[in-house]
């Protein structure tokens, strides 16, 4: 693959190609019609590191036991913990929880999320990021899932498949590649391109042993093409 050395960036019409070819084999993911900030800040902090279903169990039952965002805010942390439990690591993620509804209880005087639509970009980012447990991705989830601000959210597929597809070099660390994906990706497609890549490192670019055979996007990708090399080093062409 790509080190730092050899990183070529690449052009606008080859993002636009792997687009096209996830669109082919995916479809073209239509982001959610409305979100609220305040809940999708809160079911993106309950879906770190755990898979969808838990994630969801976790949000439902939070919701069923705290109506509103104020009681969970003021209720004993460990109820809130018990509620959480489904989507894991909930002795961390209530906490982090209730401390992101009491800075914005603070901040804004009640408990919305809406004013991020009017701050500049990169204050909106700063402002979440401030929030103990909100990183880049978690930031960039709520910019453009509820608010559909321009943030390319970088989750563990889109940092796997876009190193290996040599669109970032490879030791390009997740944070950076926030940045790095924003300025490559147009902007209109960060929401396909996002979702799109996510399920093809789900389906097909597996973490420990990707489908290349199968992929459509072979001839584009670093990892391929350096794994054939090596190949044929070894077999002969
Ligand atoms: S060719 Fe292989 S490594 Fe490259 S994107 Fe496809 S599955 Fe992933």
């Amino acid at each position: 693959m790509n080190d730092a050395a050899s990183y070529i960036e690449p052009d606008r019409e080859e993002i636009l190609e792997i687009h096209r070819r996830l669109v082919d084999a995916y479809g073209e993911p239509q982001p959610p019609s409305h979100r609220d900030p305040l809940a999708e800040l809160v079911n993106t902090i309950l879906s770190q590191n755990t898979n969808d279903n838990n994630r969801d169990l976790a949000y439902d039952q939070l919701r069923e036991r705290f109506p509103t965002w104020a009681e969970v805010r003021d209720a004993p942390t460990e109820e809130v913990v018990e509620a959480i439990r489904p989507a894991g690591l909930a002795p961390t993620k209530g906490p982090r929880i209730q401390g992101a509804l009491e800075r914005i209880t603070e901040s804004q005087g009640k408990l919305s999320l809406e004013f991020l639509r009017d701050l500049p970009l990169e204050e909106a980012r700063d402002w979440l990021e401030e929030i103990k447990g909100v990183g880049p991705k978690t930031a960039a989830i709520v910019l453009l899932f509820a608010l559909r601000r321009p943030a390319f959210p970088v989750d563990t597929h889109v940092h796997r498949v876009t190193r290996r597809l040599g669109l970032i070099p490879e030791p390009t660390s997740r944070a950076k590649a926030h940045t790095l994906l924003e300025a490559l990706v147009p902007q209109d497609l960060y929401y396909p391109f996002h979702i799109n890549i996510i399920t093809h490192g789900r389906q097909i670019c597996h973490a420990r042993t990707p489908e290349c055979e199968a992929c459509m996007l072979q001839d584009l990708c670093d990892y391929y093409r350096a794994q054939r090399k090596t190949k044929e080093a070894k077999d002969g062409p």
